[in-house]
């Protein structure tokens, strides 16, 4: 299909205008692309040729629009570093539509960085080169690795100078997801006391996105429960891939279920269980083994918020079993990244004392599963060498022997499935850092470059060792700020 045949279906802009403002994006100046990505092309039914189409960059940098879209700033709330902000809103972002796939599946296209819009506050409604870059690579990142998350269509560059700490350059991503509700949707009506508001809401969440729930008996009730699940698998596979979001705002927590909102995002380097990713955030309110305690308290939020369709005690024991499912599927997780192929009793344990061991010995979180990985069970004491706390080590590969010689299957087998689960390639801090002022320099070869690499994140690819190596010293524990 050719871009201009995209076929809209805009059922948000359906809703009604209490839900949004409709608003034009305003161009970038002397816009260029810089990256594109070949698999949302393909996702959307996009001719791979599309990255070539002059209109691409055009719409994207807001100086064309396609005949059906409807261009529009979704207004929300939610809460901020645990306070209440009445009303948010797209600043800087607008939904430019609904398009249907050959499949009939929805996806919503979000331009970021489009300019100023009635929810603005004190911001220019633009986005940077810097954080769009670091949204597209982290978009098409977790999506390679197989964790829900929004997706990046492209980013733009251009000439239309952004201040920020000093002048940068303004930008455009193309966010394709198939939802764009957030959890302060639904506190913003609640918080009014606009409870019509909040029903209508929740029914058209109820029909596009829970099929299911919206069969059962309680609706409403099926609808929570379907997304404390859902944020339960999300948060299962940050903290087993050792993904930092930094900013959980209920703002940026996705209805359903996907990683929404890239700010000052890290996966770890060393594994540090207490690490804090955002130079905003003084507290660690949002530090990495902060997360799911955050996600149990936004899905409360959340929660509150749907109590005048909902009993209250009935909530309340649905929020509990959000605990439960996230330990069963981050455990499940664990056994895979493992390479435990069956369950028996004492894996929590070893899964446990595994990360406990790691973060003993501050080793890098993802070399070390990789060299699980690629190792035989006969050389496995070898691997002692890689850590710090030695003796812990030997004791804990001794165990980690032990279990494997308890399940079925031969070695290359067990290698074969970890190498699938445990990327080679990890997209480190440094790396995007690279990048991004190679992009900035108008050179986007190296931001082309790591992003094929990590769409294929567990093959090994030639030439690309520099790629896959520890990050050195300084380039660990980069913190980012939230200016973006
Ligand atoms: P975030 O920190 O990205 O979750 O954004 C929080 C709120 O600030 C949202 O309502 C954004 O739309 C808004 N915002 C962030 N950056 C800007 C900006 N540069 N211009 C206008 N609004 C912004
Ligand atoms: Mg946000
Ligand atoms: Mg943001």
């Amino acid at each position: 299909m050719r871009w201009a045949e995209l076929p809209f279906d805009n059922h948000f802009a359906r809703l009604g205008e209490a839900f949004y403002t409709r608003v034009e994006p305003t161009p970038l100046r002397e816009p260029q692309l810089a990256v594109v990505s070949p698999s949302v092309l393909e996702l959307l039914g996009l001719d791979a040729d599309t990255a070539n189409d002059p209109a691409l960059v055009s719409v994207c940098a807001g100086a064309q629009r396609w005949a059906d879209s409807d261009p529009l700033a979704m207004i929300y709330a939610g809460h901020q570093f645990g306070g209440y902000n009445p009303q948010l809103g797209d600043g800087r972002g607008l939904l430019l539509g609904q398009v249907r796939d050959a499949h009939g599946s929805s996806w919503d296209l979000h331009l970021k960085g489009a300019g100023l819009t009635p929810y603005s506050r004190m911001g220019d409604g633009r986005a940077v080169l810097r954080s769009s870059i670091r949204e597209f690579l982290a978009s098409e990142y977790l999506a390679a690795l197989g964790i829900p998350t929004t997706r990046a269509l492209c980013v733009i560059s251009s000439n239309s100078p952004v201040q920020r700490e000093q002048l940068e350059r303004g930008a455009s991503l193309l966010r394709v997801a198939p939802c764009h509700l957030r959890f302060g949707h639904f506190e913003l009506f609640y918080y009014r006391q606009q409870f019509d508001r909040l029903k209508q809401l929740a029914d058209y969440a109820l029909e596009h996105y829970f099929p299911s729930a919206q069969q059962q008996a309680q609706p409403y009730a099926a609808l929570y429960t379907e997304v404390v699940q859902r944020t339960a698998n999300l948060l299962a596979y940050w903290q087993a891939y050792g993904f930092c979001h930094g900013v959980m705002n209920t703002d940026n927590m996705a209805l359903t279920g996907q990683t929404f909102d890239f700010g000052p995002y890290a996966f770890l380097d060393d594994y540090e269980p207490g690490y804090i990713c955002n130079a905003s955030d003084d507290y660690g309110r949002y530090a990495f083994n902060r997360q799911v305690d955050i996600a149990a308290w936004n899905l409360a939020a959340f929660a509150q918020a749907l109590t005048p369709l909902v009993d209250g005690e009935q909530l309340r024991s649905l929020h509990a079993q959000f605990l439960p499912q996230y330990q069963n599927a981050f455990l499940a997780l664990m056994r895979q990244r493992l390479g435990l192929s069956s369950a028996l009793a004492g894996d929590d344990e070893l899964t446990r004392d595994w990360l406990s061991l790691l973060a003993r010995s501050q080793a890098d979180f993802h070399l070390s599963h990789r060299r699980l990985s690629s190792t035989p069970q006969a050389e496995l004491m070898q691997q002692a060498e890689h850590f710090a706390d030695l003796t812990g080590a030997r004791q804990w590969l001794s165990a980690y022997q032990q279990r494997l010689q308890q399940q079925p299957g031969d070695d290359s087998q067990r290698m074969a499935a970890m190498q699938a689960v445990n990327p080679l390639y990890v997209l480190r801090n440094h790396l995007a850092q690279q990048v991004i002022r190679a992009a900035e320099n108008n050179d986007f070869a190296p931001l082309r470059r790591l992003h094929r690499v990590l769409s294929q994140p567990f093959s090994a690819q030639p030439g690309c060792d520099d790629l896959s190596s520890a990050p050195p010293e300084d380039g660990k524990r980069l913190c980012i700020s939230c200016s973006s």
